[in-house]
């Protein structure tokens, strides 16, 4: 049976298919593409377990992408998730002080966005194919730091696409901005702006929405397409490490099949977190599903009262990829707790737009008693890396102490001590600095390199590649543009006029 998709904003009964989903990217009314059912894993847990983490990939992803054959998805999988992980199960568990941490960052840019964004360039390319798209695909990203990286590594040499990636020129980190300049490939483009994240966010939508622009690329052969968490290309292959996660304690005895587990996921775009809720839709016994904030707490208010306001001070914290006052991906929470309704999703979105806030109704609430917020602030974050480690040894990064902390809390409060998964989203060693101070207190005489190597000291684990790689890469893109000359810039390079 094949699985159709629906935008959370559609008027009418129109529907897509996965494949034009994820080339499509966003909605064209704004909204983003859901699927019209939930499938429900027809492998039962007693398989699922013995199975490596590309065949769970498999069954997992076969069941929303409905419109790819089995050749093709498995080709898909097996160039996605191969030796770029530095280990062979690809998402490895480690259990330390009550918890299991499910790291997620073995790919080659050390942080989660890896998990869809190694996939995500083969399904787009395998989707241009199935429709008939003849134009090269042109990957236009905006991003605050780790999806810029993670995105040109994903699409670096893939043949029919290109990708250029626009970051605020000072407002991203020092390895950050080294992981990006010194990215390979020929089809890779980096610009930075003369501006903030918000600009550079507001020019690349700007052009997405430019019909003129839109013709001119046709014309000469290009087309645009998404590569953030929107895209349902993101999310299905987000789905597949929870089931992987439940089938693996399953298969190491640390829980009966059929148990139920709860689990933490710390949370900016709500994209992660989302992916848990879809496991759980299609049948792995997740129970609790807690979504951890930083001081940026706009979500943590939204389970504590039903209303999402997002007019409220920034923070710039230590877990930035966090840092975030608009969910992208809780719209499609919204629209399953409203029943499908999109109408309601729409009004609901537009006062977001228009007035920064919506409040969502008692029977919606009521549809919400899966999830559990929480946040913690800086000294708590920190507090946490220091304290997990003087305990076991093993050291997490910001984000995921973010998530280990809340995870404290959740338990101090209800009680609830059912297995715990935290998903694990960063290597300590991209937020080296960070996590030293947390552990030794003041650092600021050191160079970043200095840490790097202090950790591996403290850590007994290596070096990442990724680290060890920017120590010494050259740099490879020096543009920098006004927030104004973006679309030039692009045209420039394309070699459209
Ligand atoms: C992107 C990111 C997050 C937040 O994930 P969402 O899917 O946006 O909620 C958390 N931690 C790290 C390290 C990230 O890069």
């Amino acid at each position: 049976m094949a699985l159709a998709y629906k935008s959370t904003r559609g008027k009418g009964n129109e529907t897509v298919s996965a494949s034009y989903a994820i080339l499509q990217g966003l909605a064209e009314d704004g909204g983003l593409y859901v699927p019209t059912e939930f499938p429900k894993l027809d492998v039962p847990m007693e398989s699922l377990k013995d199975m490596t983490y590309q065949e769970v990939a498999y069954e997992v992803m076969k069941l929303f992408l409905t419109d790819f054959t089995e050749e093709e998805l498995k080709n898909c999988i097996v160039r996605a998730y191969d030796s770029k992980f530095d280990t062979e199960v690809i998402a490895p568990l480690v259990y330390a002080d009550d918890a299991y941490y499910l790291e997620l960052f073995h790919g080659k840019t050390i942080a989660f966005k890896d998990m869809a964004l190694s996939i995500l360039p083969y399904l787009l390319t395998t989707a241009a194919r199935k429709n008939q798209v003849t134009n090269e695909i042109v990957i236009l990203t905006a991003t605050s730091g780790d999806t810029g990286k993670a995105a040109l590594t994903g699409f670096a040499d893939v043949e029919g696409t290109r990708i250029i990636v626009f970051y605020p020129k000072d407002g991203v980190s020092p390895v950050q901005e080294k992981q990006m300049v010194t990215q390979k490939g020929d089809n890779t483009f980096v610009v930075g702006i003369r501006g903030n994240f918000d600009d550079a966010q507001t020019g690349v939508k700007r052009m997405f929405g430019d019909e003129k622009l839109k013709a001119d690329l046709n014309a000469a052969g290009f087309q645009f397409s998404s590569a953030n968490s929107i895209n349902i290309g993101r999310l299905v292959p987000q789905v597949v490490y929870y089931v992987y996660a439940y089938a693996h304690l399953a298969a190491e005895g640390r829980i009966s099949i059929g148990e139920p587990i709860n689990v933490t996921v710390p949370t900016g775009n709500f994209g992660n977190i989302l992916a848990a809720f879809y496991a759980k839709q299609i049948g792995v016994p997740i129970d609790r599903l807690i979504c951890a904030s930083n001081r940026n707490q706009v979500l943590y208010d939204f389970f504590e009262t039903g209303v999402y306001d997002r007019n409220r001070d920034f923070y710039v914290t230590s877990s930035p990829s966090m840092d975030i006052l608009i969910s992208s991906n809780l719209e499609r929470l919204i629209y399953f707790i409203a029943g499908s309704d999109s109408e309601k999703t729409r009004d609901l979105m537009a006062a977001l737009s228009s007035d920064g806030r919506y409040e969502i109704t008692d029977e919606m609430r009521a549809r919400l008693a899966d999830f559990w917020g929480g946040y913690a602030d800086e000294a708590a974050t920190l507090g946490r890396i220091k304290d997990l480690y003087e305990k076991t040894g093993y050291v997490i990064d910001t984000h995921t102490a973010v998530a280990s902390a809340v995870y404290q809390n959740y338990r101090a409060e209800t009680g609830d001590d059912k297995p715990a998964v935290i998903a694990s989203t960063a290597s300590p060693f991209k937020f080296s600095r960070s996590v030293m101070t947390a552990i030794k207190g003041d650092v600021s005489g050191c160079e970043e390199f200095e840490l790097v190597d202090q950790l591996t000291a403290i850590s007994g684990v290596a070096e990442p590649a990724a680290v060890t790689e920017i120590r010494t890469a050259p740099v490879r893109h020096t543009t920098v543009c006004d927030k104004e000359d973006m679309e030039k810039t692009v045209r420039g390079w394309l070699g459209v006029n």
